[in-house]
């Protein structure tokens, strides 16, 4: 399995998948024509679409790419989202070309928002709930609902690898840096980041083992997280951490 970004609008990903079959798996795609564009380069049939959440950007491809290829459709089972074919919840798994996804039901962002966990590959395909140093807008669900999907995406393998959908981490990690001054680990992040966006490469995927070190939304129960989101909120209780720093970063 091989899995390449498509830049697509100003900051997205659409995440191509070839698989050993010799076809494509798309995720996401907001834009058909840049999907359109790597496949032929590429020589690829595109046999399935991947929908994490229901939002125009990752959804807004989905309608011409199947006129032109029929691929199937796979997506949350709760979506606004019209044209999804095949709906998928927590716990169920889709098989592809010879490749396994289980689904997770992480809402927050919006109430429909899921990832694809490819166990084989170590993947995780966590759309606009985790970002590389950094975590969606709360949009549909509560700061309680987002900061559970997080817990759960954080119990899988410290190996795997995260591919968000959006180029935010340099963003991100100012505003990291602000909540974690003194956070060894995130400052080594930063430099890597600038060398690699100085280069124009992505700096994605990321490690679920380093954002366990960096990002502040993953580390909201860890001490300097927590001092930060007391010193703005100081009579607030534990439970609202993760709500001040989500609430710190709108604003910042
Ligand atoms: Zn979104
Ligand atoms: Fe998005």
């Amino acid at each position: 399995m091989n899995i390449l970004p498509i830049p697509a609008f100003h900051d997205n990903y659409i995440w191509l998948i070839e698989t050993q079959a010799g076809t494509a798996i798309v995720v996401d795609p907001g834009d058909a024509n840049a999907v359109k564009q790597r496949l032929q380069q590429r020589n690829l049939a595109l046999s399935a679409i991947l929908v994490t959440h229901h939002h125009p950007d990752h959804t807004g491809g989905i309608d011409e790419l199947t006129e032109h290829y029929g691929a199937r459709v796979i997506g949350p089972a709760n979506s606004p989202y019209p044209n999804i074919k095949e709906k998928v919840t927590e716990g169920e798994t889709v098989e592809i070309d010879g490749h396994s996804f289980s689904v997770l039901h992480i809402p927050g962002h919006t109430l429909d928002h899921i990832a694809f966990y490819c166990e084989e590959e170590a993947a995780l395909f966590c759309g606009d709930t985790v970002f590389s140093g950094g975590c969606g807008r709360v949009f549909e669900g509560t700061h309680e609902q987002m900061r559970d999907s997080i817990d759960k995406l954080r119990t899988l393998p410290a190996s795997t690898r995260l591919y968000p959908a959006h180029e935010y981490t340099e963003s991100n990690l100012r505003f990291a840096l602000m909540v974690e001054p003194e956070n060894e680990a995130l400052v080594d992040r930063v430099n890597e980041v600038q060398a690699l966006r100085s280069r124009g490469e992505p700096t994605l995927p990321c490690l679920l083992e380093n954002e366990l070190q960096t990002n502040p939304f993953l580390r909201w129960d860890q001490p300097g997280v927590i001092a930060s989101a007391l010193e703005r909120e100081p009579s607030a209780a534990r439970e609202a951490v993760f709500g001040i720093i989500r609430e710190w970063k709108n604003q910042a």
